[in-house]
């Protein structure tokens, strides 16, 4: 018995003993539950994280992780754990999940992309049935068109995302103006997204994801809140002072490069219904779409000779609707290299324009990979 040591030694005693035994352990269980009722913090169970004999300090995400998560559904619970990451820390379990939970619309985006394309889609085949374009207004539209995309796929890309070159300043301030004209972020923002779009591909920290479908990769992404910018992978862009100064004062830039000058420009030369359908509108629309094909179409459909891994591709279908950003199996293979399609007959206007630039001067230091590691990765021997 337990209470033979304290009780006398007679039966009915050890009877009536061992009842305020287990009253008393009863109202003990009361009172700790009433006080944990009170304050549950103080009662909690607490797992201390347990470093390894390699990083003693360093946390076991996984074992924390899953405690600190028992409470969320089991959909959002995998969506944590979906990345195979293995730098997929604790400190970046509990982001994606805090995404994962506080995930909403972000509705001045989809005013804004679903404005432009109704405008482009309908409105915009209209005014051509029914005024057509100059070719003035052709021209205009053309430049504005080509310096927007040719500052995203030139500028932000591969100048500032992968410093594949080097570049004077009136380059950089044209590419600054006019990539701000396709209402992308900033540049800093930019390059921050792309280069996390690099290191964590096809995994739930890549921004742009195509596991998570082929809408979300193309759209989706942008039209719901994602993870707030860090820009700790972009330190080296912030010693341009063109590059801080755009990111800081983004509205102004974007507002006057994307709509001012546009409207302006384009009233002169068509009237204001021109200037807002075409210039603006439906520049905006084709600019932003071709930057997005390269996150869904590139990542869908083609080839993979480099790594067959990444779902990167390469297809002329993207080739021909991204100003040769298409090659792009080869370019998360080589992301430094400042061509996308490394052979000399490969459809890459980007590549031939910053090789333009090049010999006037205004780009120096222009990053390839050498023949004989692109043959290797490629499994071939044969060189352009
Ligand atoms: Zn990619
Ligand atoms: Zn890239």
């Amino acid at each position: 018995m337990i209470f033979s040591s304290i009780s006398p030694p007679c039966g009915a005693c050890e009877w009536n003993v061992a009842i305020v035994g287990l009253t008393s352990l009863r109202l003990a269980t009361r009172l700790q539950r009433r006080r944990r009722a009170k304050n549950p913090a103080s009662s909690a169970r607490k797992i201390e994280p347990r470093g390894d004999r390699a990083h003693p300090g360093r946390v076991r995400p996984m074992r924390r992780a899953k405690f600190r998560l028992h409470n969320l559904s089991p959909i959002k619970r995998n969506r944590c754990f979906m990345s195979n990451d293995p730098n997929h820390t604790l400190q970046n379990v509990e982001d994606d999940c805090k995404i994962s939970v506080q995930a909403k619309y972000r509705w001045p985006s989809i005013i804004f992309i679903s404005v432009i394309t109704v405008t482009t889609l309908v409105l915009c085949p209209l005014y051509l049935w029914h005024h057509g374009l100059t070719a003035a207004e052709i021209a205009f539209f053309a430049f504005y068109a080509f310096a927007s995309s040719f500052s995203i796929t030139l500028g932000y890309h591969r100048l500032f995302s992968h410093v594949a070159f080097q570049a004077a300043w009136p380059v950089r301030l044209f590419v600054l103006f006019f990539g701000g004209a396709a209402f992308e972020k900033s540049a800093m923002a930019w390059a921050a997204l792309h280069r996390l779009h690099h290191r964590h591909t096809d995994t739930d920290r890549d921004p742009y994801n195509i596991k998570r479908g082929f809408f979300y990769a193309h759209v989706g992404w942008v039209l719901i809140e994602g993870r707030p910018y860090d820009y700790s992978n972009v330190r080296d862009l912030a010693r341009d002072p063109l590059v801080l100064h755009q990111d800081r004062h983004y509205a102004i830039w974007s507002h006057v490069s994307g709509l001012i000058v546009p409207l302006l420009v384009g009233a002169w030369i068509g009237g204001w219904m021109y200037a807002i359908l075409f210039p603006v509108a439906a520049r905006i629309f084709l600019v932003l779409n071709s930057a997005f094909c390269i996150n869904s179409i590139a990542h869908t459909f083609g080839d993979r000779p480099f790594d067959s891994k990444s779902s990167a591709r390469d297809h002329w279908l993207g080739v021909l609707l991204t100003n040769g950003e298409g090659y792009h199996n080869f370019h998360h293979r080589f992301p430094g290299d400042y061509r996308n399609g490394f052979r000399w007959y490969h459809w890459d206007p980007t590549k031939w324009l910053v090789w333009t630039l090049s010999v006037v001067g205004l780009t120096c230091k222009l990053n390839r990979v050498a023949s004989e590691t692109i043959s290797r990765a490629d499994g071939r021997t044969d060189r352009s």
